[in-house]
């Protein structure tokens, strides 16, 4: 027996079936079988609906919950259906205090309910590559949110302002009707104006969207929660102790956690079909974790396991393809590919995707084109992907196994010295254009033969269409504060047009990472 099979099968909440089911469809993903076996979700019909029973049904409770909240807030009537019962999961999702205070601007939480879901809190918090100097940084993913309390309070809101819940109730397919959409579940039909897809990655709706298409990259990530660690209350944001091993590079995370220490091995990966199993990485983990945190396994109370893929595009976000449906949360890959934050990721734009559905909703502005412009292109988010295909590495590629770790090595030593101002919006997966164009430069000159090792191991393809992303993250850089100083004349534009003007401003914003200071 394996100590993975060890240790999981006796942990409470069948922790070995869950692994092994997420690998069943990891191997799916890797196998390109996942797409073929489902029949399609959605289906367009020429006839009118005769009455409509709500403004937006959401698929999908985690992160569908949150949108929601925000809408029914507004005054639409919204009904959100939920698979299995709407509650958060037994984890801690990590997130920086400055971004919770959306809930507070939206008015979703009270102060002493944001304070009631914060159940950690750590400062400074480490980054360190093998051979290399600590870099620390404060007010960084330092904040523990217990998932469990902040779905029940959203739930709650949600409730108290007329929102329509049905757990047990799966999404099944939907019918694209000139006026509306009908969605079938279990208690429906529901016939709606709008429908969000909130069901994650693997979402129906999604695959059907993707037709079959391999994600460009995978993050896999392992790892646990457990008690008996010798006393440390420090927080890594990455970490790597080893060179590349099996055409892999190791990077760990590690935060305090209410009920113990959460320890996370993740690795960035294409999709090929030789790429490990979770099963094999959680061994992995388990092996490396007693260098890592100075611990024997056998001296540790585990409480939970925790595992996942994040699968990522280079055409990322999704825009709409069909009429009335618009993608939320990780189904509409609007996470960075460097992280597998996608909490973080909702809560940096909900108040963005609350007042467009919002004026969406008011002007009519539901065919395809106008919610695409609910998920614009982001350049900010498109430049990460260099720095995904930088840290990882073919499965036929050969390389110096300590490339990766140089690479990282001079690039934060640079950030370090240009200065928080940098480093921190870069750690909060918001890319802007001085700062990355201010460390290029930099690593340019300390390491140019470094550089040219890099440009070889992506390849000029990659390079040159990250180029271009590049252009536009300084084009939007410099749009934005032009196009904002306008917004006032947008008043005596007609609710389409008002659509559209706030839409390019927002995409400006968040595609120029200018929306940081704003959380
Ligand atoms: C180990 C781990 C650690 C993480 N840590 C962090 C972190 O520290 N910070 C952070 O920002 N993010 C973190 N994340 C990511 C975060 O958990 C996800 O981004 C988030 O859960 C995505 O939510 P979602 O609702 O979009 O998709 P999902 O989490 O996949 O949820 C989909 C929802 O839709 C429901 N659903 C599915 N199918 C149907 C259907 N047919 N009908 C109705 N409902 C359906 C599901 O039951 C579920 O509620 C972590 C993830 C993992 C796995």
């Amino acid at each position: 027996m394996s100590q993975t099979e060890l240790i999981l099968s006796n942990l409470p909440g069948n922790a070995l079936a869950n692994l092994r089911r997420v690998d069943e469809l990891w191997h799916g993903v890797r196998s390109g079988s996942s797409s073929s076996a489902i029949p399609p979700a959605i289906y367009e019909s020429s006839e009118k609906i005769d009455a409509l029973d709500c403004d937006v049904v959401i698929a999908g409770g985690t992160l569908g919950i949150f949108i929601a909240a925000a809408l029914v807030r507004q005054g639409w009537r919204v009904a959100l259906l939920e698979r299995g019962m709407l509650r958060g999961r037994e984890q801690e999702w990590n997130i920086s205090r400055t971004e919770m205070n959306t809930f507070l601007e939206l008015n979703l939480l009270s102060l002493q309910e944001l304070e009631d879901v914060i159940v950690t809190e750590c400062n400074p918090v480490r980054i360190q590559f093998l051979g290399g100097p600590e870099v620390w940084v404060r007010d960084v993913l330092n904040i523990g949110v217990d998932p469990v309390v902040l779905l029940n309070l959203l739930k709650a809101q949600f409730l108290a302002d007329g929102g329509k819940l049905f757990e047990k109730t799966a999404f099944e397919k939907a019918v694209i009707h000139p006026n509306g959409v009908t969605v079938y579940a279990d208690g429906g039909p529901f016939k709606t104006r709008l429908l969000l897809d909130a069901m994650g990655h693997l979402s129906p709706i999604v695959r059907q969207a993707r037709k079959g298409q391999k994600p460009d990259g995978v993050c896999l990530v392992v790892g646990s929660c457990a008690q008996g660690f010798p006393e440390n209350e420090q927080a890594d944001l990455m970490v790597s102790l080893t060179p590349m091993q099996q055409q892999c590079q190791y990077f760990w995370e590690a935060f305090p956690a209410r009920d113990g220490r959460t320890t996370y091995l993740f690795t960035y990966v294409d999709a090929h079909p030789s790429r490990p199993r979770l099963e094999d990485l959680f061994e992995e983990y388990l092996d490396l974790l007693p260098r890592y945190q100075n611990t024997e396994v056998k001296d540790l109370n585990f409480q939970r396991a925790l595992f996942g893929f994040f699968p990522s595009y280079q055409q990322g976000p999704l825009g709409s393809v069909w009429n009335r449906i618009l993608a939320i949360g990780d189904s509409s890959g609007n996470q960075s590919p460097l992280s597998f934050g996608g909490f973080g990721a909702m809560v940096r734009h909900l108040k963005r995707l609350g007042n467009g559905i919002d004026e969406a909703l008011q002007s009519d502005a539901l065919s395809r084109d106008a919610l695409n412009w609910l998920q614009p292109y982001q350049p900010n988010l498109a430049v990460t992907w260099l720095f995904q295909r930088a840290m990882s590495i073919g499965v036929d590629q050969k390389t110096d196994p300590d490339q990766i770790n140089k690479l990282l090595i001079t690039v934060f030593r640079e950030m370090e010295h240009l200065g928080e101002g940098v480093l921190k919006p870069f750690l909060q997966d918001v890319v802007q254009f001085s700062g990355l164009s201010q460390t290029m430069i930099r690593t340019a000159i300390a390491d140019p033969l470094l550089i040219a090792r890099i440009v070889e191991h992506v390849g000029p393809s990659t390079l040159i269409s990250w180029l271009g992303h590049y252009l536009n993250l300084g084009a939007y850089s410099t749009l934005y504060p032009l196009a904002k100083s306008l917004e006032s004349w947008t008043s005596a534009l007609s609710p389409t047009q008002r659509y559209r003007v706030h839409r390019w401003l927002d995409s400006w914003e968040y595609g120029s990472g200018s929306d940081l200071g704003s959380h």
